[in-house]
């Protein structure tokens, strides 16, 4: 019996984190709205790629294990650095490092400078055309904007460890989008220019941070109010069951946070197609046009299966548990 719920509980862990980081569905959802929010000289390529752009939103996670440095590039712990901190941080990079050394801003994480240094890689690659660069990036960049929205993203509390809410992180990023998302509106109207790329992944994620006390809050006081027999139920997917936060909690959880799911992933949406505007923008609008029937090489397609194999062996490895 004991071995039953330890085995239980650790699939929920599993699926909270595995499906989190946005979950699957967030970040497809979020780069794929983000192409229709492009002006007709861009929205053509992106269309033709949406698939792409898409399936690879969560390549970035898919990565984590496998490539070093990569698993800061997705949270900034800002209440190590104090209260506040979130407004004073050094907003461009190097004079972070000056202040802090690399070494502990890769341990806290370096989302906001990291969507900066994509935002460059971005326009560097349509300045040269280099389709695939141009679409990697693309899909990367949208990830981390997305991650930046999230305010369990901003916190070392990432997984309501410190507080006893485990797992609430992949509730509010995976299981609440999944099921009301179909009720969110997704207009976000046209994508625009940004004047200053790096204040403005600032200025997302102090937004996300600001929401975190609701986050948590409201967590624990439903906690109360439900009950632990309440707040959790069985699904069965395939042929296993888990233990999921059940329906009418998140129900609730949901009413209370008033939109706030729904409302940063339309942050994140308009943010995408704001920065993908602005690199090509900045690279002096080339004509994606001409570039629109370029295909991948079969040494592309089997470099992504294979990276997709490496991912799956991990996830199943439990280290993903250490995720956000
Ligand atoms: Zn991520």
């Amino acid at each position: 019996m004991i071995k039953r719920v330890v085995f239980v509980s650790a699939l929920l862990f599993t699926l909270s984190s595995t499906q989190g980081m946005w979950g699957f569905f967030a970040h497809q959802s979020i780069n794929r709205l983000a192409v229709f929010t492009l002006p007709i000289e861009m929205v053509g390529f992106y269309k033709h790629h949406i698939r792409y752009i898409t399936e690879n939103s969560v390549n970035p996670d898919k990565r984590r294990y496998a490539v070093e440095g990569e698993a800061p590039r997705h949270y900034l712990d800002a209440d190590v650095y104090g209260d506040s901190s979130i407004y004073t941080l050094p907003r461009y990079w190097g004079e972070a490092v000056e202040k802090y050394t690399v070494d502990t801003l890769n341990t806290y994480g370096i989302v906001p400078w990291h969507i900066y240094s994509v935002k460059q890689w971005l326009t560097e690659a349509m300045q040269v055309q280099d389709v695939p660069a141009i679409l990697r990036l693309s899909a990367d960049l949208g990830h981390y904007i997305a991650d930046a929205n999230v305010p369990l993203h901003t916190t070392e509390n990432y997984n309501g460890q410190l507080t006893n809410q485990y797992g609430i992180h992949g509730f509010w990023e995976s299981r609440l989008p999944e099921l009301f998302s179909e009720d969110f509106n997704y207009f976000v109207g046209k994508s625009t220019y940004i004047g200053n790329t790096q204040f403005k992944a600032w200025h997302a994620l102090a937004q996300a941070h600001e929401a975190l006390d609701s986050v948590l809050l409201f967590e624990k006081e439903l906690t109360a109010e439900f009950g632990a027999d309440k707040k959790f139920s069985f699904e069965t997917r395939g042929t296993r069951t888990i233990k999921v936060y059940s329906k009418g909690f998140a129900k609730a959880y949901h009413q209370r946070l008033n939109g706030m799911v729904e409302r940063q992933m339309r942050k994140a949406i308009k943010m995408t197609g704001d920065y993908w505007y602005t690199c090509w923008v900045d690279s002096g609008q080339p004509d994606l046009q001409r570039l629109i029937n370029y295909e991948f090489s079969e040494e592309e397609i089997l470099q992504r299966k294979k990276e997709l194999e490496e991912w799956k062996q991990q996830k199943y490895s439990g280290r993903e548990h250490e995720t956000r």
